[in-house]
């Protein structure tokens, strides 16, 4: 007989939580100790969303999204989670970039760009300060009509050797582009440069370990392989219920973290919606998906030390075509070191791209296993710039694509980084769809990432917490 894994679940909640991304998390987190009787339902065996993990033959374990995210975790995770998972921040200092414009290495904050751009693009200290202190001040309330593009030809017309030390990172940080507005760049940079990169020691299994504990210990009932296949409303659209491997739990609200097109149009269903707003919801654009390689050498070997993110492109100059092409002239090289997870003897290297779901989605099985192992191929062969030696040390390597990374955390096409910018209306006004159903989880690109999620989760689960309190009104 198969296992019942909502075995002893209650037939009421105060708040259903669907999925166990970091907002997800996040929110569960807060509103049990708030007080609340919490339900988190995930549908993958394991917790985390895209902030995951796997473990190979011979003791590798490699981390999916653990490359970097700005110094604000530290004080989020003090606050929302532990004093413990906060003091496991630490930071990565050796940030390079190799491409033909430019060979160099950074602590990736605002003092050592400043040095940069003047002292090897020959930028004046007015011009780096102004774009500083312009891009800072951005926010949500902001002009929103202004793009990337443009932010960067006002302050460097005509530098693409520029534009591309600025934003080839945030495109991988979160699949941003030039067309996008420029707030979503000015936030997320901004971010990144107030402290550089920081990273959580002991691998993402230990983070979400850490969370798990703490959620048990403030009474979140979590449910693993548990999927949602339906949020139940009334006839004048409150939240009443959820359907879940089958069955029925009631509930007083719903937070999705499911991926937001899903949550309104699968979930939900559009005909308990208003007409534009499921028009809108449709509208809503997906951002772009991500291929990995993931490389794990023999335990013991090692390679001098190539920084801890590696921008490397052969391309000529900043093209965000050419970083989702499948014909791959660009990736991030992420390289784990035994620090990484103290104690252990393993050296690894992910890279990363960005990808388009199109490029991957339908190809026959044959066909898909020939591209991954090409992928892995061309990727040794790019490395061996770097660790000459890298295949005789070769331990693992294995790729994944963007129908990996929706099978795993149900992404419509496999999305990396949620929506574009659009999405995340559609995630804040969905309450005034349905009384009582909220949205946390990556939408308008300022909500993705690790730190957006968290935050999102925060946002959000106070919202529901001030519902709650209202008697549901
Ligand atoms: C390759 C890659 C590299 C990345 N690198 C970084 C990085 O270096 N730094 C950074 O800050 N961010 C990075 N990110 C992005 C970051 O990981 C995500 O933005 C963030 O983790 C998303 O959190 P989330 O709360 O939106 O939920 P998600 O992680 O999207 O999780 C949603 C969860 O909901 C579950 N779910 C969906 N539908 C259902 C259902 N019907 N029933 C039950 N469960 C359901 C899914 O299984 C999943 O667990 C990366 C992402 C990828 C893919």
């Amino acid at each position: 007989m198969s296992k019942d894994f909502l075995q002893g679940v209650r037939d009421h909640y105060d708040a259903i939580v669907i999925g166990s991304g970091l907002a997800g998390l996040t929110s569960a987190n807060i509103l049990a100790r708030q007080g609340r009787s919490v339900l988190l339902l995930e549908h993958h065996y394991q917790l985390g969303g895209m902030a995951t993990w796997f473990k190979r033959k011979g003791g590798h374990i490699f981390d999916i999204s653990l490359h970097g995210f700005p110094v604000g975790m530290i004080k989020s995770c003090r606050k929302y989670w532990t004093q413990e998972i906060a003091d496991s921040i630490v930071q990565l200092k050796g940030v390079r970039f190799e491409n033909p414009q430019f060979s160099l290495r950074t602590s990736f904050d605002r003092e050592d760009f400043t040095r940069i751009l003047i002292e090897k693009f020959g930028i004046s200290q007015e011009t780096v300060t102004a774009f500083f202190d312009f891009a800072r001040q951005m926010n949500f309330y902001d002009d929103q009509s202004m793009t990337t593009r443009q932010l960067f030809e006002k302050f460097f017309p005509g530098r693409s050797d520029v534009v591309r030390l600025l934003m080839e990172p945030i495109t991988y940080a979160n699949g941003s582009t030039l067309d996008d507005p420029a707030i979503t760049y000015g936030i997320v940079f901004s971010n990144f440069m107030s402290k550089g990169v920081f990273t959580f020691q002991g691998g993402t299994d230990r983070l979400i370990e850490l969370m798990k504990a703490e959620m048990l210990k403030n009474g979140v009932d979590i449910r693993i392989r548990s999927l949602v296949e339906r949020i139940e409303i009334t006839p004048d659209r409150k939240v009443q219920a959820v359907w879940v491997n089958g069955k029925r739990i009631s509930c007083g609200v719903v937070m999705s973290n499911a991926n937001i097109k899903s949550t309104v149009l699968n979930l939900v269903g559009e005909e308990h919606l208003d007409k534009d707003y499921v028009a809108e919801t449709k509208a809503v654009r997906l951002n772009n998906s991500s291929c990995q390689v993931y490389i794990g050498l023999k335990p013991g070997e090692g390679f001098p030390n190539q920084g801890d993110l590696l921008f490397h492109s052969e391309h000529t100059g900043f093209d965000v075509d050419a970083l989702l092409s499948k014909q791959v002239s660009s990736r991030t090289f992420s390289f784990y070191y035994p620090e990484t997870r103290p104690g252990s003897d393993r050296w690894l290297i992910v890279s990363s791209t960005n990808a388009n779901y199109k490029d991957w989605a339908d190809l026959p099985e044959e066909q898909y296993q020939a591209d991954k192992a090409a992928l892995c191929e061309d990727t040794l062969g790019c490395l061996e710039k770097y660790i000459p030696d890298i295949r005789q040390k070769l331990d693992w390597i294995e790729a994944s694509t963007p129908r990996t990374f929706q099978h795993y955390t149900r992404h419509l096409a496999g999305a990396s980084f949620g929506t574009k910018f659009e999405g995340l209306k559609v995630s804040q006004t969905l309450p005034q769809q349905v009384s009582g159903l909220y949205h946390a989880g990556s939408v308008g690109i300022i909500m993705s990432g690790w730190l957006g999620a968290v935050n999102y989760g925060v946002i959000v689960s106070n919202e529901v917490d001030k519902f709650l309190a209202s008697g549901g009104r």
